[in-house]
């Protein structure tokens, strides 16, 4: 089956008579049992729950994994599932531009004397293998957020496996239509499901997806422990969401590309990062494996360097909101650096654009008239 396809089709109950089409939100702390706890078995509803369990078969056949996805109550949550893997005085090396949260997060780690972080350029193929030496786990995000940079996936997970070292892609750009990392040789993959594929920001919820079974149960015995899980009724959302993930995209992606088109043109406009766009860095790269579109985040710098400026801007925006998340079906905007603890690297002035499915020419004329008052300065 296509993926649009499985979208749509996964994670049904079973088709007998009188089933209900969609899986109901299974409200419980515990299950019913008799005699010895047999492998398998749900127990206890902080190891399972039937709603989960519709939703991680879903996300693992739409990345092509071998069991079912984890699912965890935050995409930060999968992350700390994730990185739980790094051993003890291990290293790991990750995108000097990674969503900001998985950098802090690192990085207490490392202050604790836990783990080292190597930060790499990650579009910086030969540098990021050459930091690899020693290493126990490469993080990758491409496209990254927010500066969308793009990794090579193949070489990356490549060099990375010659190497025994662990890799996890954060895959939230990407989502699983546009991008597999677990073909490409990726042990696991993580999601912020608050994103693409709940849709609606109306959830927060987060997944790993994990390329074989051993792994799998190490992560979800340490989310047992942890207990990091989501309430059964943000599962069913966020299934909810995936049903549509496919035409989301589509409209999105389309608005993305032709708004990167017109916004590069604009006068008031310095640079457009969209993979999309032919003379991007990361264009031939992101054609090569990224099957589809290249995603609807697009980052835009304005020639204005003042702060204040271009805050007034997105302040003046009406059809935008200006709210930080992406990957809903309104379209917001925000100034990156209006958070302290984005990297210094991300240019005081970048915007971040996530493309909903609105009307386009709303969204080109709202943005349009914000960038005519800059150029009017
Ligand atoms: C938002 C985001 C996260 C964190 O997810 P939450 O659901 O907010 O915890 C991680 N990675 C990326 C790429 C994100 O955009």
């Amino acid at each position: 089956m296509h993926r649009d396809t499985v979208v749509v089709a996964g994670g049904r109950p079973e088709p007998t008579h009188d089933a209900p089409v969609n899986p109901p939100v299974v409200l419980t702390s515990t299950y019913r049992g008799v005699g010895t706890v047999a492998e398998g078995d749900r127990s206890y509803a902080r190891l399972t729950n039937p709603t989960w369990e519709a939703f991680e078969d879903v996300l693992a056949q739409l990345e092509g994994a071998p069991c079912p996805a984890l699912s965890y109550a935050s995409g930060m949550a999968a992350i700390t599932g994730a990185l739980s893997l790094v051993p003890v005085g291990g290293t790991l090396v990750v995108p000097r531009h990674s969503y900001q949260g998985t950098l802090q997060l690192a990085r207490r780690w490392q202050d604790r004397g836990i783990f080292t972080v190597r930060t790499v350029d990650i579009a910086d193929t030969a540098a990021t293998l050459a930091a690899l030496d020693g290493a126990d786990m490469l993080w990758i995000e491409s496209p990254t957020n927010p500066v969308l940079e793009v990794a090579d996936l193949p070489a990356l997970l490549r060099g990375a496996r010659e190497r025994a070292v662990l890799t996890a892609v954060d895959n939230t750009f990407g989502t699983p239509l546009l991008q597999q990392p677990l073909a490409l040789g990726a042990d696991l993959v993580v999601h912020s499901a608050t994103k693409y594929l709940a849709g609606h920001s109306d959830v927060i919820m987060g997944a790993v997806v994990c390329a074989s079974q051993p792994l799998r149960d190490r992560l979800h015995s340490q989310r047992s422990l942890e207990g990091g899980i989501p309430g059964p009724f943000e599962a069913w959302l966020a299934l909810r969401g995936v049903r549509t993930l496919a035409v989301r995209l589509e409209r999105s992606m389309a608005s993305a590309a032709e708004l990167a088109h017109r916004l590069q043109r604009h006068p008031a406009v310095a640079r457009v990062r969209y993979p999309g766009l032919p003379e991007d860095p990361g264009h031939e790269r992101a054609a090569a494996q990224m099957h589809g579109g290249f995603g609807a985040v697009l980052a835009v710098v304005p020639h204005v360097d003042d702060a204040a400026a271009v805050e007034e801007l997105v302040s003046r925006l009406r059809v935008w909101t200006p709210a930080t998340s992406l990957g809903g079906v309104e379209s917001l905007v925000e100034r990156r650096r209006r958070h302290h603890d984005e990297p210094g690297s991300v240019p005081e002035n970048l915007l971040r654009l996530s493309v909903g499915i609105e009307n386009v020419e709303d969204l080109w004329q709202d943005l349009r008239a914000g960038l005519d008052r800059l150029v009017d300065r």
